[in-house]
């Protein structure tokens, strides 16, 4: 096969296997072609790129399974004016897609390691609309708040109370919670007038929300 009709094969296997597990958004599926996945992945693993499965990074990390990427991101049912948040920056792919939904894309990451060389990718596809910083995501980001949406890719015991209070009216978060390392379910919040609605989602397994900085930068 020629180099061509292969990428051309992979990609089309890639989008299959995401609308078997359920990603059907248009929108989606098109930022999701659009992003290769292969830039996020550096070393041994790049081969694996293209297949729907979770795969290590750096800093003891992963980047998250294509299909649970396509499933957040369907359930924050972004439109094309909303500023969003995203804690756990990783190797950066979720907010690739992202910002091709958003208007605004913001995303922290508690590694600076991780943080810089995701922007390095950003910068390199162009991608100008998301803005990523070191912090940490479980006391959200005051300056840039209120959010139209947030997504969070690690896993809290309960949704973090700051996170809640800079979403906006209206507004939608999407949420692993649950114990590190048990069973933990996707949560979305909706945000109305008077309060909060949940809805689980499904199970997932994400790494933990950690407080603090990652030791890396603490110690510099
Ligand atoms: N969305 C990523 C995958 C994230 S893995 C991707 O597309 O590749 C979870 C990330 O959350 C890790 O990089 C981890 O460093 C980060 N993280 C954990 N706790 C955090 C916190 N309190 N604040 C910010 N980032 C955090």
């Amino acid at each position: 096969m020629s180099f061509d009709s292969e990428t051309a094969e992979r990609k089309m296997q890639f989008l299959f296997a995401l609308r078997s597990k359920g990603v059907t958004d248009a929108r989606v599926l098109g930022a999701m072609e659009k992003i290769d996945r292969g830039p996020f992945i550096r070393g041994l693993f790049a081969e694996r790129a293209y297949q729907d499965m979770p795969l290590p990074i750096a800093c003891g990390q992963t980047i998250s399974q294509p299909s649970v990427v396509g499933l957040m991101t369907q359930a924050l049912k972004i439109t094309a004016r909303d500023k969003v948040l995203e804690v756990g920056t990783g190797s950066g792919y979720q907010a690739a897609i992202l910002s091709q939904l958003a208007r605004r894309v913001y995303t922290v990451d508690r590694h600076k390691r991780l943080v810089r060389e995701a922007s390095e990718i950003f910068r390199a596809l162009d991608l100008t609309n998301i803005t990523a910083l070191t912090a940490d995501g479980s006391f959200g980001l005051p300056d840039q708040a209120p959010f139209d949406r947030i997504i969070v890719t690690a896993a809290a015991e309960d949704p973090p109370g700051p996170l809640l209070a800079q979403l906006k009216i209206g507004g939608i978060m999407v949420v692993p919670v649950g114990q590190s390392d048990a069973v933990q379910s996707l949560i979305r919040v909706t945000r109305h007038e008077t309060g909060f609605d949940y809805d689980e989602l499904r199970p997932v397994r994400f790494v933990p929300l950690l407080e603090g900085l990652g030791r890396d930068e603490a110690q510099r």
